[in-house]
């Protein structure tokens, strides 16, 4: 659930959602059946269309940072990170010609969401570009993002040092693309043959809501020794950024674990909207596999369905999706063909069934499907840097 907007006073994820189903209790189990490096791999070079720029500056003495940007012919994406023991936060985008084309105060207080790059949420900046099709396709020459280094009391820090990383893509077919995501047992979790068995069920309805749009799911399993409450991406976490350095930093990564600190209601959180695939604190994504099981613990076909669409969902955030209207009703995305609504019964008539509604729609029994993307929900997603 998300409630910063308008505020500059509250730290945290922009991006968690959760849902309203299940209590908890039952444990993560000891079976014996070892789930990791399966998959279907690496995806056959995928990676070669990212090119990759990375060094460490500083902000100048008001607390701003320069990043340039260069588009050749045929880039069609492009992501900035910036990493910082300060706040770093987008200030504005210029185009070739010096043409300003994004600037905070458009949208910092607005009831629209763009990025969440405006925001002073963590230590990580990142912001993927085009996000619509009205923003591009991207002109050729050096683009600048100005970024400023934001201080804990909301303040510009000057002299704070960032360490900067640029990546493009050549990669313009919006129809079509191949999203590789690790998906990463924590500690324990994969020797649970049920979950295993659940998780690869879950993967199948996955593949079909994404396959629907064009989103080829190329998908491994690995194991780790992450802390199966998963209490360590809240804030981000040195945890997360060492998972995530042992892959090759384009590809999704996605943390399955028991709970979230033992909330039974938490479904799953992204690590930012859009979310960065260059190794960092919050190169993540995460579910909790027992808050899908629910109270006995064990997985019905329905709750399989929805943890499969938990991961679409959650990976879109990480991709830049926002809900199309958030679960108070008065926030919407920027996309234009996801449709307006301001009420909960209209919210969810009209957009209950979209994979990035902001909660799943239950009867005592079973949830609704979710799985629909709107064409420009299509293309933010396609457009994202790990979108190959
Ligand atoms: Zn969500």
């Amino acid at each position: 659930m998300r409630s910063l907007y308008g505020s500059i006073l509250a730290l945290g994820l922009l991006t968690a959602c959760d849902g309203a189903l299940g209590d908890v209790f039952g444990d993560g189990g000891d079976d014996d059946d070892d789930g990791d490096d399966g998959g279907t791999g690496d995806g056959g070079g995928g990676g070669s269309m990212l090119s990759r720029d990375n060094y460490g500056d500083s902000s100048d003495r008001d607390g701003y940072v320069e990043v340039p940007v260069e588009v050749g012919a045929g880039t069609s994406a492009f992501l900035v990170t910036v990493e910082s023991g300060s706040y770093p936060t987008l200030e504005a985008l210029y185009g070739p010609d010096g043409d300003e084309v994004l600037y905070w105060e458009d949208w910092y207080d607005s009831d629209e969401s763009l990025t969440s790059a405006f925001f002073w949420d963590g230590k990580v900046m990142a912001l993927n570009w085009p996000v619509r099709e009205q923003d591009g396709p991207l002109q050729q020459g050096t683009w600048t993002a100005l970024v400023s280094t934001i201080d804990n009391q909301g303040y510009y820090e000057g002299n704070a040092d960032v360490e900067v990383t640029t990546l493009t893509k050549a990669d313009g077919a919006l129809d079509r693309a191949d999203v590789r995501v690790r998906i990463v047992w924590a500690d324990g979790v994969g020797q649970d043959s049920a979950v295993v068995a659940a998780m690869e069920g879950a993967v199948e309805r996955w593949r079909e809501v994404w396959g629907a749009y064009g989103l080829n799911l190329v998908e491994s399993y690995h194991e780790s020794t992450l802390d199966a409450e998963l209490g360590f991406v809240w804030n981000g976490s040195a945890d997360v950024e060492a998972n995530a350095e042992q892959f090759d930093g384009q590809e999704l990564i996605l943390i399955v674990g028991e709970t979230y600190d033992g909330d039974g209601t938490l479904y799953g959180l992204a690590g930012g909207i859009p979310g960065s695939i260059e190794p960092n604190r919050y190169t993540y994504v995460s579910l909790s596999w027992l808050a899908h099981a629910g109270g006995n613990g064990t997985f019905n076909d329905d709750e399989i369905r929805l943890m499969g669409e938990t991961a679409a969902h959650e990976c879109g955030h990480f991709m830049g999706l926002f809900h199309p209207v958030e679960s108070s009703y008065n926030y919407w995305d920027a996309l234009g063909d996801t449709e307006q609504c301001s009420t909960w019964s209209s919210c969810e008539t009209k957009l209950g069934d979209n994979l990035m509604f902001p909660y799943p729609i239950c009867s005592y029994t079973s949830c609704e499907p979710q799985g629909e993307l709107t064409g420009d929900q299509q293309g933010v997603a396609q457009r994202y840097i790990g979108s190959l």
